[in-house]
């Protein structure tokens, strides 16, 4: 049975620190793939501050390009109306029902995916591995899961994970003011918003609210 990892994100710009989470997943779970899923159209975020999806689809597969075990779907781009985490593991699943998946998240995220929409179906059709970053409370994280696990028959494994200080809404800040991302985003994906001319104008403050 191969086994898949599944990261999903705005990705808007995807960084170092989501690739070397998928990695590092990979190593640890002996998972065969990582598939990123830039999301489509989210119920929570001011969507018109966020690049398009085609545009944020495009910037994943070029950071993936040169990696055979990791590619990008735009399953969630190409849905139409909100984007919901239930839908793509359904959909996954039924084209592949042989394969095993493991959603691969931010350990913030175990504290809001209850609220998420049928947290259940999630649950039920893939594993979790959720990146506990250094300096978390892992007590609290343990607990977490644990309640997870039980309210949801969930399987969660807890990943300790560097606290790599790098996050999207910093990078896009960074090259509003004119400084470099060198190092932070695969240098495919900042040639190509440098041609592009993302995150530059006066406009991308707004950006600021993720
Ligand atoms: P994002 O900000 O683009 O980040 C993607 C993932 O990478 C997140 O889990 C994030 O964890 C992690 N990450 C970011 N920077 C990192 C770093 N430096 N080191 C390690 N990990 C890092 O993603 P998002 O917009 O929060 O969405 C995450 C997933 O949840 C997506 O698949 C989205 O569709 C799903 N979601 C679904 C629902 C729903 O179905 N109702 C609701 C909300 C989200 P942190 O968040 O901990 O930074």
């Amino acid at each position: 049975m191969k086994k898949i990892g599944i990261m999903g994100g705005t990705f808007n710009p995807i960084h170092i620190g989501h690739l070397t989470l998928a990695e590092r997943s990979m190593e640890e779970y002996g998972l065969d793939e990582i598939w990123l899923i830039p999301t489509g159209y989210s119920y929570m975020k001011n969507n018109s501050s966020i690049l398009s999806g085609e545009e944020r689809y495009t910037m994943t597969q070029l950071a993936v390009a040169d990696n055979q075990k990791m590619k990008c779907l735009d399953i969630e781009i190409k849905r139409p109306g909100y984007t919901y985490s239930y839908e793509t593991l359904e959909q996954l699943k039924e084209r592949y029902p042989a394969y095993e998946f493991y959603f691969i998240f931010g350990s913030d995220c175990l504290f809001t995916v209850e609220n998420w929409k049928y947290p259940e179906r999630i649950f039920k059709n893939c594993k979790v591995i959720a990146a506990v970053r250094n300096g978390a409370c892992m007590d609290e994280m343990q607990r977490k899961k644990l309640d997870l696990e039980q309210k949801f028959h969930a399987k969660i494994h807890l990943l300790s994970f560097p606290n790599l200080e790098i996050s999207s809404t910093d990078l896009r800040q960074r090259i509003r003011m004119g400084k470099s991302v060198r190092y932070l985003i695969p240098d495919a994906v900042a040639s190509y918003i440098e041609e592009k001319h993302f995150y530059k104008d006066e406009q991308e403050k707004i950006y600021e609210n993720k």
